[in-house]
């Protein structure tokens, strides 16, 4: 049974906002794929549903006038597949989302919902944090934007105040232009698992050098991470099979996985050093080069 006193179906961002201001105990409902479980579980903490699934005006994918890429909180992880805009300049995000649940889930599911749950798993993250994406808010107050690295305070925790809708995925021209980026997911099945490990990749290349590197993973700490070190290093280093090799060894440096029941800290190492190589080749190919 669903443990819910009220629902009310939001029919624009600024009636969401309202809505959730005068209901202080409740959530916004997007696809549902994680609000209607944890509601299901009876320990959710909230029973008041606003829900936002369907508007419109959350749901685009465009380039603007400054050549920003902008994805609606409520567009589907099957919009962002089938969308030719992404798959042009950011096929890591395509990739992310072909790796989510089945296309039950991917016909319902948003990539709002995905990084508003604040959980390490979720394979919109890596991409968004590679990318420096920022996040549009709109709440009480206003409109503001923020790094999806500042957005993620702990697992489940997300930089969301009362009354706060996310309404879009910001990616600047310079985040995304000229580079080349691979999504990497390892889950303990084929099909229809969260990740044991997920990992993004985008780069630069000139004259058989990376110009630009910039590696995240989910799962491989409390909230999805990016790996400033590794990233230093490789920096203006040669393309070769060493170069490989030396990324592996420093991630181990730029990560802090754990054990659970999924898998143990060790494997998921060695997941991690797996998935750089993988990910970096890939996105090294899309880039037109060769190990
Ligand atoms: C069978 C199954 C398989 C799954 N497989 C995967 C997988 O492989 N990879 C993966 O990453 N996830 C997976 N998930 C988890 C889930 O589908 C995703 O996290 C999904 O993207 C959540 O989006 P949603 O629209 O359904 O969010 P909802 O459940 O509607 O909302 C999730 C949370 O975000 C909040 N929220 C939603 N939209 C907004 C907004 N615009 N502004 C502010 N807060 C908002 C809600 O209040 C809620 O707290 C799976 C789930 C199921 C049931």
């Amino acid at each position: 049974m669903f443990d819910l006193q009220s629902y009310y179906k939001a029919h624009s961002v600024d009636e969401a906002v309202g809505l959730l201001t005068t209901h202080p105990n409740s959530r916004l409902l997007a696809g549902g794929t994680d609000i209607l479980i944890k509601l299901r579980h009876g320990k959710s903490g909230f029973a008041e549903l606003i829900d936002i699934h369907g508007l419109s005006e959350l749901r685009y994918i465009k380039k603007d006038e400054t050549k920003n890429i902008l994805i609606g909180s409520g567009t589907l992880f099957t919009d962002i597949i089938e969308s030719e805009l992404l798959q042009n300049h950011m096929p890591m995000l395509c990739d992310a989302a072909q790796s989510v649940g089945g296309p039950q889930i991917r016909n319902v599911a948003t990539i709002g919902g995905n990084i508003c749950n604040g959980v390490t798993s979720a394979d919109s993250a890596p991409g968004l944090f590679a990318l420096n994406a920022l996040l549009q808010i709109q709440g009480i107050s206003g409109v503001r934007e923020v790094p999806i690295e500042k957005f993620y305070l702990g697992p489940g925790k997300v930089d969301l105040q009362r009354g706060d809708v996310l309404t879009a995925i910001k990616v600047t021209e310079e985040n995304y232009g000229g580079s080349f980026g691979y999504y990497s997911k390892y889950a303990m099945r084929d099909a229809m698992d969260i990740a044991t490990i997920g990992c993004a990749v985008t780069l630069t290349t000139d004259a058989g050098r990376v110009s630009d590197y910039r590696i995240a993973y989910g799962v491989a700490g409390p909230v999805p991470i990016r790996c400033p070190q590794t990233e230093r290093a490789v920096i203006g280093r040669q393309i070769s099979p060493e170069l490989l090799d030396m990324i592996a060894e420093r991630v181990a440096g730029d990560v802090n996985p754990r054990t659970s029941w999924r898998a143990s800290k060790d494997f998921r190492l060695n997941i991690i050093e797996e998935l750089s190589k993988r990910a970096t080749e890939q996105a090294l190919q899309r880039a037109g080069g060769n190990i």
